[in-house]
């Protein structure tokens, strides 16, 4: 439902809301993907009872933008301790430590550590670990999928794409976005079986998404799974 200039603007603490009269019984409050708030309330209902019903959830409004805005930023991280950072779909917490070995950031297995010294260049040093746990992984990993599947690969690299996963050149090498590395495993399968796929099609036409099927069955929920969470994992 869209709004309507004529719609009734609510301010509050720190955001306003649209408010809509419709024939309902309760009052609902929504928080839209661009972070505007609105709110459907019946024709009869009191205005400053619609004011009090909002005011209980302030602090529920207020989480949700704070998460959107995060999305909005391409989830600016902050290098502290207890924040959490993906690795291959799992989720670990980072610790911060004032000594350790030769690297800023390393992970256990069960979490990420950071040196207290590099911690202000947190992003740089995430994005590295990022782009060689991809190379390490995805790169044997194309490998072995285009053994299986009899595709031959000029290349498979591991580069900043930025919006895009994957992509495969005309000359059949398959580039890989290493962001990668944030992704369930089985969700960057998909994503090395469709760009080995583009090495004999080269459109997304029913014979592509057949060898894509063929290869992988259930490539359907890799799709939704991208489709609900990729914007989440832009790092
Ligand atoms: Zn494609």
């Amino acid at each position: 439902m869209s709004t309507d200039k004529r719609d009734p603007v609510l301010v509050f603490e720190d955001f306003s809301a649209t408010l809509k009269r419709t024939n309902r019984k309760d009052v609902e409050i929504q928080v839209k993907p661009d972070n505007s708030v609105i709110i459907f309330a019946p024709i009869s209902a009191k205005l400053d009872l619609i004011r009090r019903l909002v005011d209980k959830r302030v602090h529920w409004i207020q989480a949700k933008r704070l998460a959107r805005t995060h999305t909005l930023l391409k989830q600016k991280k902050e290098y502290v301790a207890g924040e959490s950072f993906l690795l291959f779909g799992e989720s670990y917490s980072l610790h911060i430590s004032s000594h350790g070995g030769r690297s800023n950031l390393t992970h256990d297995g069960k979490k990420f550590l950071l040196k207290s010294s590099g911690v202000s260049s947190g992003e740089k040093w995430f994005t590295s670990f990022y782009k060689r746990a991809a190379k390490e992984s995805l790169i044997p990993r194309a490998e072995s999928l285009a053994k299986t599947l009899g595709y031959k690969t000029t290349s498979v690299r591991v580069l900043e794409l930025g919006a895009r996963w994957g992509s495969c050149s005309k000359v059949h090498r398959i580039n890989l976005n290493w962001r990668l590395a944030l992704l369930p495993k089985h969700i960057a399968d998909y994503i090395i079986v469709h760009e080995l796929t583009h090495i004999e099609s080269n459109g997304h036409d029913m014979k592509f998404w057949g060898k894509v099927e063929h290869a992988m069955p259930n490539y359907r929920d890799a799709q939704r799974w991208l489709t609900k969470n990729g914007h989440k994992v832009v790092f």
